[in-house]
Formats: structure tokens, sequence, C-alpha cells
């Protein structure tokens, strides 16, 4: 399985809404990255990088393809499904920019499922239920607005929702107390901060609604300070953008920072180390919420595939990139969305063939001159 070709193509995702958090204004489109690692065998493997704008975590989608240019000529030669070996070798090559590994690593794993005629979640450590359950992130918005956007996909079947706070202590506590009153029995709620607030603002934020059950994600923008506003309050608390290495994980387990981590695939750096991080929560007795910050078809495939090999027990929610817009990357979806919930096909690999149409052109070709190492 040695790697022939790497090719890398852009699309652009036009948002059904507009998107606003507090680390996110008006963002109303995506910049997609989309690769294709294909072996001398002639088999074809593909990943996806999609950073929502460049505010949202250190990662901006232009240097999702500088980075992958300065990586492949260094994987080509290399054996694709030998993934710790490809990404030790990345790593050496390029120390961080995990958002930009994630796409190729994401690929190899799509190309050892093709070779193995497994699906992915199979080789993930194999696949616990039919589907996973969703979380819905619900955009900044007027409470009212932001209710009925909870109640429209409530009648689609999702009863866990993300809702994302403004950064306004007293417009956030008003907000929060609405969508509280609004609550219907079954639903479940996180109110994601998204590095909002202040400790001190923060503190003071969830003590006032300290009467309501509800989990709130990342309130400040360190680790230090997440955990300075986890010593001064009761309710259960998610880590997400300040968590992004296996030691992060270690150090937030033995602090007894968290409740439950949300684990973002692009963030983290690709399926590889997703896995890893997943098995250290499970064996902490973490709870996760699975995710990524963007993208489409590849993106739902991959972690649909992550989530549905983890223990339930463990899983709390697996996000939908599609949420935010209808563009699909390949004509059968490699997971389907019903009632609220996430199931990846039982196909080889993630099961997207992205079709030649949706992608045009690449931007950048890699190849191969002469026969691999
Ligand atoms: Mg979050």
């Amino acid at each position: 399985m040695i790697i022939k070709r790497i090719a890398v193509y852009r699309l652009i995702l036009p948002l059904d809404y507009v998107y606003t958090c507090s680390s996110i204004a008006g963002l109303a489109e995506l910049d997609d990255t989309v690769v294709a690692v294909t072996t001398e065998s002639g088999l074809t493997g593909w990943g996806e990088a999609c950073p929502p704008g460049s505010s949202y975590l250190p990662a901006f989608a232009p240097g999702v393809r500088s980075a992958i240019a300065e990586l492949a000529p260094h994987l080509l030669g290399q054996n694709a499904v030998q993934l710790q070996k490809l990404n030790d070798r990345m790593d050496r090559v390029l120390p961080g920019h995990n958002y930009a590994k994630s796409a190729i690593d994401v690929a190899c794993w799509d190309l050892l499922g093709r070779m193995s005629g497994l699906a992915v979640c199979d080789l993930l450590g194999g696949r616990y239920e039919e589907a996973a359950e969703v979380v819905r992130g619900i955009p900044t918005d007027s409470p009212e607005a932001m209710i009925a956007d909870i109640a429209r996909h409530r009648s689609q079947g999702i009863r866990t929702f993300s809702f994302k706070l403004g950064g306004d202590p007293a417009a956030d506590i008003r907000r929060i107390r609405a969508i509280m009153d609004a609550a219907e029995i079954g639903d479940a709620y996180i109110a994601d901060a998204n590095r909002g607030f202040s400790p001190s603002a923060a503190i003071r934020l969830m003590q006032a609604v300290e009467d309501l059950d509800l989990a709130f994600e990342q309130p400040c923008e360190t680790y230090e300070q997440c955990v300075t506003v986890r010593r001064q309050t009761r309710q259960p608390l998610v880590l997400d953008e300040c968590i992004h290495t296996a030691e992060d994980l270690l150090r937030a387990v033995a602090d007894r920072a968290a409740d439950m981590i949300n684990l973002k695939l692009a963030r983290i750096g690709g399926l590889t180390r997703l896995r890893k991080m997943r098995d250290l929560c499970v064996d902490a007795g973490l709870t996760m919420t699975i995710q990524d910050a963007g993208g489409a078809d590849l993106v739902r495939s991959a972690i649909t595939h992550l989530a549905q090999s983890t223990p339930k027990r463990y899983r709390h929610s697996l996000w939908d990139p599609m949420e935010w817009h209808s563009v699909a990357l390949s004509e059968r979806a490699g997971a389907e969305l019903s009632e609220g919930r996430l199931s990846a096909l039982d196909s080889s690999g993630l099961g997207v063939e992205p079709s030649a149409d949706m992608l045009g052109a690449p931007c950048m070709t890699f190849e191969a001159q002469g026969p691999g190492e």
C-alpha cells in the first residue's frame, strides 16, 4: 500500500444559515479541503479537513493546504496503512499543524478499510450499536430564536443540544433561563461558552443558574482558567478547545478537571490520535462527545465510525457536520441520519465516494516519479 499520489481539492460549502458563537462571528461558508491518497495498486482513500473560519482554533483553511503541500513530498513512497509510522513521519517533517494531518490520516484509515474489506468502525475496535445519538449545536441568537431552533430539531428526533453562549454574562443568564424554561423531559443541554468568559465572569454566571440541570462547556480561554472555574462551581464541566493532545487529556484526568471531554477530529489530528484519546477516556471513565469543527460527508463518516466503536456508557453524543449545510460530496452518504441518530454504512473503509463533479480539478497534486521505498 505504497503511496503514489496525493491530490488536494478545495471546495466552498455555503452554509444554510449564518453561524455565530462567542468565537465565530457571522460565518456564512466553509472553505473545505478534501484529500485523495492513491496507492501504487490504484486504491484511493479520502480525507477532509475544514476549519470553520480562522478565529475558532489555531487552524485556518489555507493553512490546511499549505501544510499538506509541505508534508506530501515526504509521504510519497511510504506505506499508507502503517498509520503510526506515517503519523510519526508527519510529526518529524512538520511538527504541529495536526488539523492538516487529520485529512491525510483519515484518508489512510479509509485505505486500510478498503484494503481489508472492513468498515473503519470495525478497525477502531468494533461497532457497539446500530446508531449514535446526535448533539445539535444551536448558534447564538435571541432566546426566542434559539428556543424555536431547538423545537425544530426536537421534532426531527434530536434531544441533545449544545447551545452557544454569546459572552455577555447578564444576557447569557437570561438566555440560559429562557431555554431551560422551555426544556422538555428527555432533553439534555450543554451551554457552550467557546472560551468567551474570564474566570470571574464564568463563575458568576454558573453560580447564578446553579438550580438548573445543564452542563457547561469550555467557559474560558485556557485550561488553567477552566480549572479555576471548576473549583468554584458545581455544575458538570466539559473541556473542548484546551484539550489538544493525550498529554492534555492525562493532565485533565489527574486534576479531575472535567466530567466530559469534547474530542474533535481535526483538532486532535486524525483518527489515529483520536482513537488513542478515546481509549484513554474510556479507561479513565470520562464521558465524551465526539465531534469535529466543520466538514461534509467525509468528516461525518469518520466521526460516526469512531463514535459507533465507542462504548455507549462513555459516549454522550456525536456531532453532525451536515447540520450547517446540505452539500454532499458523495451520492452515497457514508453515514445516515435518522430519528436523531447517525449510523455508518457497513461498507469497506468510510463508505464515501466523492463525485468528480463535486470535486472539480485538484488544486494541488503530488506524485511519486519512481518506484516506492
Ligand atoms: Mg465546544
